[in-house]
């Protein structure tokens, strides 16, 4: 058994995966923070003596539960609902939901633990967690949805509190879902309290909400141009999904002067080569969030070209902006957009990059940012919406936007200070060791627990 200050990537990895037989997005999202975390952590005995990272890595606790909801026909279903309660070092679990039916323990487990460091970055109070179920809100009528959520909050309102652990949306999980989630929870408790985040505007939820995470990216991404004494205008901008992140790091491309040429979905991509305007945008929400129907729709209506099953990749473009899923973006991928001279990648979703791309596009020394940085406006504002619930007042669009523009760039000089190397900043690392100190050193306070 080496000793703590025997710590290596290959013994920590090994014990990781033995710990969590399967579990492979776990997997992933740990190599690539460890990878940069215990060449930090072997220059500071205090971490490694007291097993920080071991401690980071395995949650808090876990809640698994059954969900029971009967469809519109009267037959009955059931799912799994589950809970991470990842780690509260520094506040309340703070983190999404998912239906969706592909969520199983590795992927809520890779969101969780990427959570504690992308909360941390935000500089709120906020601890991570995340959750959701197998459940697909895809093709159920509203009512079914109702019913579902209504099942699922029963148990996990037990285990959930304005001071212990406060969801919001993510994929799967819209406006829709989180006003049936949290009227539940105001019936079972008789309680009106912030215990959700992504309200509806009437009963709590924050202004910029909805367009935070999308908005943000954007700002990333304008920071690290700005660095490098460049800008947005006129940069043609590939973008992957076509959800909440999507549809706002859209607008926000176009309203700064950059051109959006693609969106996608689970179905495919479709190619605007004169660029998705205001209007064109308008039409995709509202076909993904009011109709909920595939963009070769969209495609249809605009005579435009629908790539059914493909992925927005080989378009030559100079930004790109992963916004789907994980593991969306390849190292196949990689050498289509480094190949096409792409400038920059900003990752609006969770890990949409596998490891191997992202090695590619740091080899080929060009502007790269991981989730963790580029995708905090969401849970940011979350953080903010907490604030206005706890003070019982409600804060204008200009006042959020300008917190969130101030959030999102002193993460990116928080990324610079720590990822600085050889006239190249690695964001990837500059993000991890900047949100880990913060967790640490609370952890570290606590004593061993
Ligand atoms: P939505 O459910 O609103 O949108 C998801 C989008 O991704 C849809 O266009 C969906 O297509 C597409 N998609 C989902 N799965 C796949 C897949 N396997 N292959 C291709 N496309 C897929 O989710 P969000 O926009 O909220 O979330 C997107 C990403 O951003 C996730 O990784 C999430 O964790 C991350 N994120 C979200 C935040 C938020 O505030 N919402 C905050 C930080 C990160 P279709 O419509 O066909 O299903």
């Amino acid at each position: 058994m080496p000793k703590p200050n025997d710590l290596t990537l290959e013994h920590f990895m090994a014990g990781l995966k033995r710990r969590n037989p399967g579990e492979t997005e776990f997997h992933q999202a740990v190599e690539e923070v460890a990878t940069y975390l215990i060449p930090y952590i072997q220059k500071f005995p205090k971490y490694n003596t007291a097993r920080i990272l071991e401690r980071l890595t395995e949650p808090d606790r876990i809640i698994i539960f059954r969900v029971c909801w009967e469809d519109d026909e009267g037959s009955v279903h059931v799912n799994r609902g589950y809970r991470v309660q990842f780690n509260n070092a520094i506040g309340p679990y703070k983190g999404g939901l998912r239906f969706h039916h592909s969520v199983n323990l590795s992927i809520l487990k890779f969101l969780g633990f990427e959570q504690i460091l992308k909360n941390s970055l935000t500089t709120l109070p906020l601890g991570a967690g995340k959750g959701g179920a197998d459940f697909n809100p895809k093709g159920k009528s509203d009512t079914e949805v109702m019913r579902f959520c209504q099942a699922f909050m029963i148990e996990l309102s037990k285990h959930i509190g304005e001071n212990i652990d406060v969801p919001a949306g993510d994929i799967g999980v819209g406006e829709r879902e989180i006003s049936y989630l949290f009227g539940q929870y105001k019936r079972l408790k008789n309680e009106f309290t912030g215990i959700m985040t992504g309200k509806g505007l009437e009963f709590g939820g924050s202004k910029i909400r909805k367009e935070a995470t999308g908005f943000g990216c954007v700002y990333f991404m304008q920071e690290m141009l700005k660095h490098h004494s460049d800008d947005l205008t006129g940069k043609s901008c590939v973008i992957s999904g076509s959800g909440n992140v999507a549809q706002y790091a859209a607008l926000k491309l176009i309203q700064l002067g950059a051109k959006v040429i693609t969106m996608s979905d689970s179905t495919g991509f479709v190619h605007d080569p004169d660029g998705i305007n205001e209007e064109k945008l308008n039409n995709i929400i509202e076909l993904k969030t009011v109709k909920r129907q595939s963009l070769s729709e969209y495609a249809k209506k605009y005579k435009l070209k629908f790539h059914e099953g493909k992925k927005p990749w080989a378009v030559p473009c100079h930004l790109a902006f992963p916004c789907a899923t994980q593991n969306e973006l390849d190292e196949n991928d990689a050498k289509e957009l480094l190949k096409n001279r792409c400038l920059g990648i900003a990752e609006g979703a969770n890990m949409p990059t596998t490891i191997e791309a992202v090695k590619a596009f740091q080899k080929a020394k060009i502007l790269f940012s991981p989730g963790k940085a580029s995708n905090a406006g969401g849970v940011a504002v979350s953080g903010l919406e907490m604030t206005q619930n706890s003070i019982r007042l409600s804060w204008s669009d200009k006042e959020l936007e300008d917190r969130l523009r101030v959030i999102m760039t002193n993460i990116h000089e928080e990324c610079v200070a720590h990822g600085w190397e050889d006239g190249y900043v690695d964001y990837v690392k500059g993000a991890n060791i900047a949100g880990f100190s913060k967790v640490a050193d609370a952890m570290l306070a606590y004593g061993v627990i």
